[in-house]
């Protein structure tokens, strides 16, 4: 999936959007200023065995953005384009994003600059297994807590959980989110992204007057959250999926593709392209096709100003973290698309997360009623708070998500004080 160019920088942009708000609710200087810098960064340079004999230089960063609220959480992705402004970014969104669900956690984000695709999994291994090592006084149970994101998994996690517990001496079960359930991961935490998307479209669906029972749905990417928020709408909501794509391309299909079927077709050849009686459809033309919602499910910078007034969609449920453009969202604001914000739209698996790490931390684990009730309990609420204050402000969801998180964060900050 490519990026909307090298002039769009995601930290600039994560900036843009706290400036907005803290213009909206009134926060200015020092407080303005903090909100605006992460609070610690590391950057590692290691080296790695490759299978061939020989050594690599990887580089890597983990980022903790803001920890008023508790222990930082976030996740650890794995990408040729992995930048320092695209980890404060995703830190400073996953700060937000713990704060509209409100759940007790600071935000987090790492970073390996890699091409996950090309490595074989023993040099993915002992690159995970290293990147952990370099990272393990900076995270912990009570400190900073990783899980998945792009193109790593819960294998990624098991191998940071046991290096980390190595180097302690006994096992930690709560240093990563996102485990295998025989590690101490949680029921319902591989599919809780797209599973709290699914919920938070249901219920937005209702208020913006948009058909998800018959309405026709388009996913720009193609991987766990994407994957899994389409069979959820077409199984359990009734909607029509009619176009999927992945970062080599996509297929559309007006009459409606099942989502179980090209997942299949996506294991067997690594791609949804060339699915039998589908068209081909670019990653930059899936965003434009006609289809009642769209879920950006793949990176950032995919809705700009320049292709925001072409989007058919009447809802945008970004799935993905930071695709959606500051210019995009006033263009989509005018034309009366409801957009569902990231930090609201995917907070399912951060919230997930959450259960994972207080049952690993009680040693006491849920069954998965309990947990999917539990999270559809969260994302009903947040999504009703974050409508109550754009109502109110009359400003879009991602403003009033903003709103609400921004201030929830101040309100912390301000409580504890200035140290010293
Ligand atoms: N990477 C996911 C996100 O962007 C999950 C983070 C977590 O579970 O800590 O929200």
């Amino acid at each position: 999936m490519e990026r909307a160019g090298p002039s769009v920088n995601p930290f600039d942009t994560a900036r843009r959007q706290i400036d907005i708000v803290a213009d909206l609710i009134g926060i200015n200087g020092g407080v303005r200023e903090l909100l605006k810098h992460p609070k610690r960064e590391l950057t590692v340079n290691f080296p790695v065995r490759m299978d061939d004999g020989s050594y690599r230089v990887f580089t890597g960063h983990r980022v903790q953005y803001n920890m008023a609220r508790g222990p930082t959480k976030g996740g650890i992705r794995y990408h040729p384009q992995v930048t320092l402004d695209e980890v404060r970014a995703l830190a400073a969104w996953m700060t937000w994003k713990c704060a509209v669900v409100n759940i007790p956690y600071g935000g987090a984000k790492g970073g390996v600059v890699c091409d996950p695709k090309t490595l074989k999994i023993g040099e993915l291994e002992r690159l995970t297994r290293r990147y952990a090592s370099e990272i393990a006084s900076f995270i912990g149970p009570e400190i900073d807590i990783p899980a998945p994101d792009v193109y790593t998994d819960s294998q990624t996690m098991s191998w940071i959980m046991d290096t980390y517990s190595m180097q302690k001496g006994y096992s930690v079960p709560g240093v990563v989110t996102g485990k295998p359930i025989a590690l101490g991961g949680s029921e319902g935490r591989g599919e809780a992204t797209g599973r709290g998307c699914a919920y938070v479209i249901r219920e937005a669906a209702k208020d913006a007057g948009v058909r998800v029972k018959g309405g026709t749905v388009a996913v720009q990417g193609f991987g766990n959250a994407g994957s899994v928020a389409a069979n959820l709408l077409h199984d359990e909501q009734g909607a029509t999926i009619v176009a999927i794509s992945d970062s080599k391309g996509g297929i559309v299909k007006p009459e409606g593709l099942n989502p179980h079927t090209v997942e299949e077709h996506k294991r067997k050849t690594g791609s949804v392209v060339g699915f039998p009686g589908a068209k081909a459809i670019s990653n930059e033309e899936i965003l434009e096709t006609k289809a009642d919602i769209l879920i950006p499910a793949a990176l950032e910078n995919q809705i700009t100003g320049k292709n925001a007034d072409r989007i058919q969609a009447k809802m945008v449920a970004e799935a993905a973290n930071g695709p959606t453009l500051p210019e995009a969202d006033t263009a989509l604001f005018q034309k009366k698309v409801t957009v569902l914000p990231d930090i609201l739209a995917n907070a399912g698996g951060v919230t997930v997360s959450y259960f994972e790490w207080a049952q690993d931390i009680q040693g006491f684990f849920w069954s998965l009623e309990e947990v999917n009730q539990r999270l559809e309990r969260v994302m009903v609420r947040s999504y009703s708070d974050v409508r109550k204050v754009a109502v109110d402000k009359k400003v879009h969801n991602r403003s009033a998500a903003y709103v609400l998180a921004i201030q929830r964060v101040v309100d912390a900050m301000k409580t504890r004080g200035i140290y010293p």
